[in-house]
């Protein structure tokens, strides 16, 4: 065990997530990176977390089952202490209209977007709120403009799975506000990842900057920034809040 706190980032081998790890790292976190498929990425990201002065593990699990639930909390408690998570780990589909959704296509973007991030936080709390015997510590949600914005076209299961994001956060904030737990969200608009291509459009972050106000797409080290924010004594009287980092979309 560390005096560093310890901050558990799910999907942390790219994009959002591996951009938090870094600036955590940085910011004097150690730090567990979960991922679900693509060992090499999360492996590369650990040792640059490391090279940063963190003690830095990779847990492989996909959040969307209990059995990855059951690998991600073995791996905290090895640790023997948690802080913080960041309960980034999200996927989007291919772009469709409504009529061509299928029953497993709507099973996934649930599972991973919303039972994956509830199931998570359940399993940080436990572990967190002074009602358990734990320390206290901050849940950062990764939600999307998606939420508000609807996606039609696109992916309205997926802004229908983050809009449950948001209700979430404010519900969860509430419930253990007076258990040393702030939870908020973060609401990134059009950020370039690898996650558009994912979806079967690659080039959908530069593609839509037009329509952003600002007229250019962000990057994932600016919605870290926000995220290493609310991760932040900075924040303390910050909790049940959404943050839209967006460009002004
Ligand atoms: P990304 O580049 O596609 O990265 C996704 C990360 O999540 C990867 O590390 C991936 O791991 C992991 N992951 C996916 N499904 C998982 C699962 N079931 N279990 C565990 N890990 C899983 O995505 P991103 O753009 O950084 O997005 C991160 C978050 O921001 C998501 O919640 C997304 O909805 C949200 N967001 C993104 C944008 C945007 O424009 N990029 C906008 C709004 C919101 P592997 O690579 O190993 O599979």
């Amino acid at each position: 065990m560390t005096a560093r706190p310890l901050l558990l980032v799910t999907g942390g081998s790219r994009g959002i997530g591996a951009a938090v790890v870094l600036k955590a790292a940085k910011a004097g976190y150690d730090v567990l990176i979960n991922f679900r498929s693509d060992e090499a990425s999360a492996q590369a990201v650990a040792e640059q977390a490391r090279a940063l002065g963190a003690t830095a593990e990779i847990i492989q699990a996909d959040t969307a089952t209990e059995e990855g639930i059951t690998a991600i909390f073995a791996a905290v408690d090895r640790f023997g202490r948690l802080d913080a998570l960041v309960n980034n780990a999200g996927v989007v589909d291919q772009t469709a209209r409504v009529e061509d959704f299928d029953r497993a296509r709507l099973d996934r973007m649930f599972a991973v977007n919303v039972i994956g991030k509830i199931r998570c936080a359940t399993e940080a709390v436990k572990r967190i709120s002074t009602k358990h015997g734990g320390q206290g510590g901050v849940i950062v949600n990764i939600s999307s403009m998606a939420a508000v914005l609807g996606s039609p076209g696109q992916y309205v299961d997926y802004a229908a799975a983050k809009a449950a994001v948001d209700t979430f956060t404010v519900g969860l904030s509430r419930e253990v506000a007076t258990e040393g737990i702030r939870v908020n969200a973060v609401r990134p608009g059009i950020i370039e990842t690898d996650i558009h291509a994912s979806g079967g459009l690659p080039d959908r972050a530069r593609d839509l900057a037009p329509t952003v106000p600002m007229q250019r797409p962000g990057s994932a080290d600016e919605v870290a920034d926000s995220v290493l924010y609310l991760l932040s004594p900075q924040a303390s009287y910050v909790t049940g809040a959404i943050l839209n980092v967006s460009g002004g979309r």
